[in-house]
């Protein structure tokens, strides 16, 4: 009878476990003492790599970094910090090891996707994201309960910084400057982290901006195109924010021979093709990259502090639909809900390949040159920019499309390092939590990515699902992907946190006896 019950017992938990979705040992710590042997640091602060080290970490926090050693020379045992009692050694040798990443735009997933927390918290761990600012979502009271949980480590979930959608949950218009700085006011007593702004009334814009930037919160906009034409870009930094998202409204503060795009005059806003096919013709429109008006600009925005969050991954789809739409990951990790909802539709936002061809696709990759030409110029000058994805939208995925983000930096010109300090530093300080997170610095806390392959290398050895290699007996296999993602001390199975993910998505697949397939296409 006690066997049965244990049997029993040990039944209900199996099913209870693999519905929760969190029962594999997947992390452990923090740790009173927690030593990472012998690792190679690439550190977000620009640094070239340095190796090997060991990392000494008390409970969330770096104590010691120590270099050991010389590549290729036996490390003397004698010069390394010593295990006390009860501590946990991790040995990294040969390994990599970089700050926690910061992903600057990350819904955490909407109702329409059918993208739960859970889902895409474990995506963005599995990629080392550590700390995400979430641009808006399902409401501030959503993201602050998650902040919080997160905080005190009970979820699986990277840092939040919560920003809230500007006006959201206000009975009435904000159409006053008064109502938009009483709004802003109530939004920090509320403790949110910052405002996501899409763009007003320019005087509203004024006020709002105004009044956030006095209680010493942040911001962020996305310029929607139907504000750009009295307030873009550059009116924004001037009035006080303090990121842009995307690159809207920043080809209108370029124009110098127009006020409005070249809209062709049966353009509808409503119709999704006419947005994204005529917005991979502006940046042509824009003053010509090093001219004077585009160096003015530049300059300006540079001298204001303000931080470029491009999320060029979440446009990729427009320059090849096919890559973005056949990525290998969807069918593993892709939930049936996110992929409907990616699907052409006149009605989904983002979901504008009514009929998407050559000409539109070359058109946008002649408006991502002139785009990352600015960026990789804005970087050069001083100016910073930030990773941020966008994810959840446009087949780009929680997690991958980051590590896709960190690849177009490098098209766009950046030195893998400068990448891993867009990712990192850069985030932190464009979050104001550069003294806590973004480098590995003895007293910041313990958020840290470690990873087999060299990253700078190839980045794509990021990738949950790795990167392709031939060894030296001809045989196919992957490399990489993150192995431990440290948050607060905690380690994190990466390849874990995975594993739980393609369960999760081969359970909604069976219960809903899904076929995953192309669209247009016949069985
Ligand atoms: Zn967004």
């Amino acid at each position: 009878m006690i066997i049965k019950r244990c049997h029993l017992a040990l039944l209900l938990t199996l099913i209870l476990f693999s519905k929760a979705f969190s029962q594999e040992n997947l992390s452990e710590g923090p740790f009173e003492q927690l030593i990472i042997r012998g690792v190679t640091l690439i550190n977000g602060n620009g640094a070239p790599p340095l190796g090997p080290v060991d990392i000494e970490v008390v409970n969330n926090r770096i104590k010691s970094i120590k270099v050991v050693g010389y590549p290729g020379v036996e490390i003397k045992t004698s010069d390394r910090p010593q295990l006390k009692a009860g501590g946990k050694e991790l040995n990294c040798e040969g390994m990599y090891l970089l700050p926690g990443f910061v992903d600057m735009h990350g819904h955490i997933g909407g109702i329409a996707q059918g993208a739960e927390p859970e889902y895409v918290f474990r995506l963005w761990m599995a990629h080392g994201i550590t700390t995400v600012r979430e641009p808006s979502g399902r409401g501030i009271d959503f993201a602050l309960d998650l902040k919080r949980k997160s905080a005190k480590n009970e979820i699986i979930a990277p840092r939040i910084m919560a920003y809230t959608g500007f006006g959201q949950d206000s009975d009435d218009p904000i159409n006053t400057p008064e109502k938009a700085r009483e709004w802003v006011r109530k939004n920090a007593q509320k403790g949110a982290d910052g405002v996501k702004f899409f763009g007003a009334e320019p005087a509203i814009m004024a006020a709002a901006l105004d009044e956030n930037k006095k209680l010493g919160l942040r911001s962020a906009c996305h310029h929607a195109q139907l504000s750009v034409a009295r307030w873009n870009v550059i009116n924004s930094a001037r009035a006080g924010l303090t990121s842009m998202e995307h690159w809207y409204g920043l080809p209108e503060a370029l124009f110098e021979d127009r006020t409005v795009q070249n809209y062709p005059l049966d353009y509808n806003y409503n119709n999704e093709q006419d947005r994204f096919e005529e917005a991979g013709k502006l940046w042509k429109q824009a003053a010509k990259p090093y001219s004077d008006h585009w160096n003015k600009v530049m300059d300006e925005l540079i001298a204001l502090d303000f931080t470029l969050d491009p999320t060029f991954n979440i446009y990729e789809a427009s320059r090849d639909l096919q890559r973005a739409r056949r990525a290998e990951w969807h069918e593993i990790y892709t939930l049936p809900s996110l992929w409907d909802f990616y699907q052409p539709s006149k009605v989904s936002h983002g979901s504008y390949w009514h009929y998407w061809g050559t000409e539109q696709e070359v058109a946008w990759k002649k408006n991502y040159q002139l785009w990352m030409t600015f960026v990789n110029e804005y970087k050069n000058r001083g100016g910073r920019v930030t990773t941020g994805s966008d994810s959840g939208f446009i087949f780009q995925l929680y997690g991958f499309a980051y590590i896709r983000e960190m690849e177009l930096l490098r098209e766009a010109g950046f030195h893998p390092l400068e990448i891993i300090k867009s990712a990192t530093l850069n985030g932190a300080e464009a979050l104001g939590m550069q003294d806590e997170i973004g480098s590995v610095t003895e007293g910041k806390l313990a958020d840290l990515v470690i990873v087999e392959e060299n990253p700078l290398e190839n980045l794509k050895v990021l990738y949950g699902t790795g990167a392709i290699k031939l060894t030296d007996n001809n045989e196919v296999v992957r490399v990489g992907g993150v192995k431990y993602t440290i948050k607060d001390g905690i380690i994190y199975d990466a390849k874990g946190l995975l594993r739980e993910v393609k369960e999760m998505v081969q359970a909604e697949k069976d219960k809903l006896n899904y076929q995953f397939k192309q669209p247009g296409m016949k069985p």
